[in-house]
Formats: structure tokens, sequence, C-alpha cells
């Protein structure tokens, strides 16, 4: 067991942390999909409207590898299908029925042979779980990883208890890993938290790194940049705690394994907990009936989120549910009150001598965007040793090779450059949609 430091990291104490209580979450009435909220997929549909589907059954495939589906996580009746503009596949949702029949998968033994085996996690419609560095694009169903970086804890305020889904799941994980070592010859990295004792004492000796520091030191993007020793390692996959339980789980039920653990968080949540659910719940059965001009909803992480409406359903992989502060009064001459209340990280405020635990953050950013005034701020947070200006004005000059050299590959989308950026420059955001860009780039 390795212990890794990660010093340029950041505590951002977000007030509305989940309990550890977790409450079970019944089937509801509808459930559903945003396919187009998956990323880096072009998906291509299976069912039409009025379709009967089990547990399992595929609903659409992603167009660049046709072997990799989606599938539904009820049974029931295919009642709406929406698209967005220019033919996106918006939303397909399933009114469920009272038994709920699941599709029987031919699932061998992970000892059988490489293509049977893989084809069976297809069929499933669990491939999409596997995603490679650095574009987070779904794994090629014939490569072979040089290493899978799974990550144990995720420390993104705030997400579930990597504690709860151990002691609940924990014979599903030991499966799941041995899914993960047999596809990649044993190469499996697993971090965790040192402040994760829990956890460490339940997985003893399958634990290969423990890691020290505060978000996102738990990222696996930043877990692979301190354990890579080649170049081709640059392309490992990566997948999430709950996914190899949901592989494992595949393994043991030969079933489709549709729950998984979501917690509702944030200042505005009412009583922030953790919920044991079916993929595809509505977010108002979790958030309950919020006003949305005061509230602002936010499925999967406060930094790497995407924003929802009560209407909408929690994204296929998303583990939390947010409730934020929506907007706020502008401050009348605010940068002359010394502002004890005010969360920042340079110390222009009272508030970095008066440290509270916790913070109750809106969407407000106090501001527009300014020029950069070359604070360095962005450096001193980023896990991977980048310079996000430098990087940023290579990008605003078009010189895309030079932003590489400056190791845009290397960021891990944690989004950190962004908050503590005083001119509220969205660097996070630009090199995100770039690498993007070159994704297509390179899949053409
Ligand atoms: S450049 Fe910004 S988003 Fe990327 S890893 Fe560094 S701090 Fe995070």
């Amino acid at each position: 067991m390795t212990l890794i430091k990660v010093d340029k990291t950041y505590d951002v104490k977000l007030s509305g942390k989940p309990s550890l209580a977790v409450d079970s979450l019944p089937i509801q009435p509808i459930h559903g999909l945003h396919p187009y909220r998956i990323p880096n997929i072009t998906p291509k549909l299976l069912i039409k409207e009025n379709d009967s589907v089990k547990i399992g059954t595929p609903l659409f495939f992603d167009k660049k590898q046709p072997d990799v589906v989606f599938s539904a996580p009820v049974a029931g009746q295919i009642t709406q299908i929406v698209y967005g503009p220019r033919r996106r596949l918006d939303k397909i949702e399933i009114t469920t029925s009272e038994s709920q029949e699941a599709e029987v998968l031919d699932v061998p033994d992970v000892s059988s042979d490489r293509a049977s085996f893989v084809q069976s996690i297809c069929k499933a419609g669990l491939w999409g779980v596997f995603r490679t560095f650095p574009f987070q694009a779904i794994a090629k169903i014939d490569a072979t990883p040089s290493l899978i970086v799974l990550s144990v804890d995720n420390d993104e305020p705030h997400h579930p208890n990597s504690s709860i889904i151990l002691d609940k799941y924990l014979n599903e994980f030991k499966k799941g890993l041995s899914v993960l070592k047999a596809l990649s010859e044993n190469k499996v990295v697993v971090g965790i938290s040192s402040t994760n004792n829990d956890g460490r004492a339940a997985l003893g000796s399958l634990i290969t790194h423990v890691i020290e520091g505060e978000y996102p030191a738990n990222n696996p993007g930043v877990l692979l940049y301190k354990v890579k020793t080649s170049v081709k390692e640059n392309s490992a996959w990566t997948v999430t705690l709950q996914d190899v339980v949901r592989l494992g789980h595949l393994f043991l039920t030969k079933k489709y394994p549709a729950k998984r653990i979501v917690c509702l968080a944030g200042a505005k949540a009412i009583n922030p907990r953790h919920f044991e659910m079916i993929q595809g719940t509505p977010v108002r059965s979790v958030v309950g009936d919020v006003d949305e001009s005061t509230t602002r909803l936010i499925s999967g992480g406060v930094f790497t989120g995407t924003r929802v409406s009560n209407d909408d359903f929690i994204g296929f992989s998303d583990e939390a549910i947010h409730c934020l502060q929506e907007g706020g009064d502008q401050e009348f001459m605010a940068f002359m009150t010394p502002g004890f209340n005010k969360a920042s990280y340079s110390r222009a405020f009272m508030s970095s001598v008066f440290k509270k635990s916790s913070w109750a953050l809106s969407s407000l950013v106090n501001g527009g965007e300014r020029a950069c005034i070359e604070c360095g701020y962005c450096e001193e947070v980023c896990p991977v040793d980048l310079t996000p200006q430098a990087v940023m004005k290579r990008l605003a000059g078009k010189d895309i090779e030079s932003a590489l050299d400056f190791g845009l590959l290397d960021c891990v989308d944690c989004g950190l450059c962004t908050y503590v950026c005083p001119s509220k420059i969205e660097l996070g955001d630009l090199f995100l949609k770039t690498k993007s860009t070159l994704l297509k780039e390179v899949e053409k």
C-alpha cells in the first residue's frame, strides 16, 4: 500500500452535508433517462413509443460502438420519447408496470474467454461504465487497458459516503473488482482516502494506494497522474465505485443492476441524506416540490454536475442531487464590506480570519468575467500541476499545440481553478469544451 500526498487541493466547506441515514426509495410511477447527458456518446434508439420493456432491455446504443447498449432500469411501457434541437435524444420516459420482470442475461464466469466475457458486459448494458483518459470516452471493446484506476472515495462535495456503499455491497464490490482484474490482466489501481478508516478496514489488501489531500485528491485522474509510469498509461481506464458494485451484481445475479445510492445535499435541501433508489428516478421524488426560482437543482457534483429541473430524472450515473440558493440580491458596495459571511479562497475578506466550518454557497457569481490578473490562485489549487492561466491564454490565441504542451490533457475537470478565479473566468469549462473538440478530431 503506497501513500500518495496531493498538496495542491482545497477544502470546499459546503453546507448541507448528507447524514449517514439511508432511505429506501420505492420504484416510482415514471422513470426516465436523458441520453444526451451521457458524455461522449451518439445515441441511437432501439425502441419506440408504446413498446414494453423489462429491466435490462436495451433502449439505445452508441453509434460509435454499436455493441455498447444502455438498458432500461425498470419494467414498463415506453410512454414518451422526446427530441431536442437537431434531433438530440433528450428523454426516454418509462411508465412502470406492476410486475417488475427482468431480462435474464447470459453472463459467463470471469475466468471464461475474453471475447464472450466482454460481449456479456456489453449486452447487459454495462460497458458504458468504462471510461478512458484523457477524454472520458467509452473504452473500446476490443482494447486491453494498460491500467484501470479506481478511486473508492469521491471527495467532491457532497457525494455518497463510500462506507455506506461498501457496508451494503462488499461482496458485489469484490466480485466487480475480479471483473476489472480479468479485463486488465491484473493491472488495477485501487485508491482510498487516508481519512476513510472504515473503508480501509473493509478492503484491507485490496487497496493499493492511500491518498492524502482535500478535493480533488481522490479524483481517479489525479491518482493516475501520481502513479503512471509510462506514456501508454495516459489512456488508462477508470470506473466508479458504484459501477464496480454494479458489475459485481451483474456477474453474481445475471440480472441488470438498476439500484444505486444517491445522496441529497446542499444548504436548501430538506433533511439531506442518502437514498437507495432505482436509476432514472424523478428529481421531484427526492427533493420534493421546490421553488426553482429560489433553489438551483444540480444532478451530480456541485463542480461537475448538470443543472436540472424538478421534472427531469436523476442522471444515469449521477450520485447526488444538490439544492443550492438560486442567485440572490447583489450587495451595494460589496467590496467595501468586511465580508464576514463570504466564502472566498483569497484573503480579501474577514471570513479568512473567522473561519466557518461550512458555507451555504449560492449560484451567485458576484460579478461578471474580467481580464486575468495573473494572481496565480488557479495554479495554487491545480492538483495536476498545470498553470491554468497559461493554458487559457494559449487557447485564447488558438494555439492548441502549445496548450497541449502546457499539460491540457492532464486536466481532470475538477473545476477548482474556476472556483478560485477572482476574475470569474470559466477556465474548467473552457478546458472541458476544448478536450471534447479534440476528441471529435481524434475519432474522425
Ligand atoms: S486545470 Fe483547473 S479543472 Fe483542470 S485539473 Fe487543474 S484546477 Fe482542475
